[in-house]
Order: structure tokens, then C-alpha cells, then sequence
């Protein structure tokens, strides 16, 4: 029987070899991970009767696999709801509300204005290829 190595027991590497053994079961699979548990960045902490998420606290429900994965997994994801439109970023020593509406966004000072003239040309940058990778999206020039 084949023996397959995954390096890294994020959600990459967790979901890569659940989907394997779900579709060949006679697969050797072993999963390694140099932290002193599974996870990667994704960490619920609960300390003083808070919940916080070290990392991701949502995802997109526009991929049907991503919800298909949770229910194989007999996870129920909770829909957002108004209070998560309240964001904060902690930056240079104070929480910094994200704004909720353009005029907030110009006003904010979360980005420079040429960051913000930046982020606006998005609206008008050329598009990459459907389902684009991370490292492509960082190379691929925009202007
Ligand atoms: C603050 C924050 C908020 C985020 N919010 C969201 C969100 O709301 N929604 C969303 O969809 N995404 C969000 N993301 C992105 C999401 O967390 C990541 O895309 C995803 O968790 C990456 O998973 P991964 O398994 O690819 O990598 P990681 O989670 O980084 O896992 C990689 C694992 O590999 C291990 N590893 C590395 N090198 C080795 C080695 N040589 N040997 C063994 N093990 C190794 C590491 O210890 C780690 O456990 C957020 C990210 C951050 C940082």
C-alpha cells in the first residue's frame, strides 16, 4: 500500500488527508506537524468567558465543497450575523473600527490615501484567471 506523507497539520494538510482516506481508505497516510498540536493558524481560545478565534473566524459559503467538507464532518457552521459587521484592527496601540460604508472608508485612517486610491483601482485592475493561486495574484502586475 502506497505511504503518503503530508508535511504540515493545518487545514491544508488535515483536509488533504481526510478527502485522501475518504476517497481510498487502504491509503498510509501520516500527517507531520511541528507544532505541539493540529490546527495551523486556526486556534479558539477561551480565556475569562471570552471566545476568541487566534485566526480565521469565518469563511466564504460561495464554494459548496468548503460547506460539504463541514457537514461530512458533522459540523454545523453558524451564519454571520449584523454584529460581525463591527470589525477592529488593534493597530499603533488603539482599535481601529474597519469601516462599514465608503465614506467611513475615506475617512478612516486604516491606509494612507495612496493606499486607498490603491485599493479603489481594484474596481478597474485586469482580472486574473478564475480560481488564481496566492503566489500568482502576488506576481501577476496590476498596473
Ligand atoms: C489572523 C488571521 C485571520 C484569518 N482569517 C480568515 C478567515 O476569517 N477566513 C479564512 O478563510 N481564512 C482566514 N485566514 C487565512 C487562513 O487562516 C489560512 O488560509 C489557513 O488557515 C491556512 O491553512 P494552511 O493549512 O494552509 O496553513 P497553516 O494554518 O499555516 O498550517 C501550516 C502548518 O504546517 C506546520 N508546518 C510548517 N512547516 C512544517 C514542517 N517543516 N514540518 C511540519 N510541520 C510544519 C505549521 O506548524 C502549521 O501547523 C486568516 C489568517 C490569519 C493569520
Amino acid at each position: 500500500m502506497k505511504k503518503i506523507a503530508i508535511v504540515g497539520g493545518g487545514i491544508s494538510g488535515l483536509s488533504a488527508a481526510y478527502l485522501l482516506l475518504d476517497k481510498i481508505p487502504e491509503l498510509d497516510v501520516m500527517v507531520f506537524e511541528a507544532d505541539d498540536r493540529p490546527g495551523g493558524k486556526i486556534w479558539t481560545e477561551r480565556t475569562n468567558g471570552f471566545l476568541c478565534e487566534k485566526g480565521p473566524n469565518g469563511f466564504l459559503d460561495n464554494k459548496p465543497k468548503t460547506l460539504q467538507l463541514c457537514s461530512s464532518l458533522g459540523l454545523s457552521p453558524v451564519r454571520s450575523n449584523e454584529n460581525s459587521k463591527k470589525r477592529f484592527i488593534f493597530s499603533e496601540g488603539r482599535l481601529k473600527a474597519l469601516p462599514e460604508s465608503p465614506l467611513s472608508f475615506l475617512k478612516s485612517d486604516l491606509l494612507s490615501w495612496g493606499g486607498k486610491f490603491r485599493l479603489l483601482y481594484e474596481l478597474k485592475a485586469p482580472k486574473g484567471p478564475a480560481d488564481e493561486t496566492v503566489a500568482d495574484f502576488i506576481i501577476r502586475p496590476t498596473l
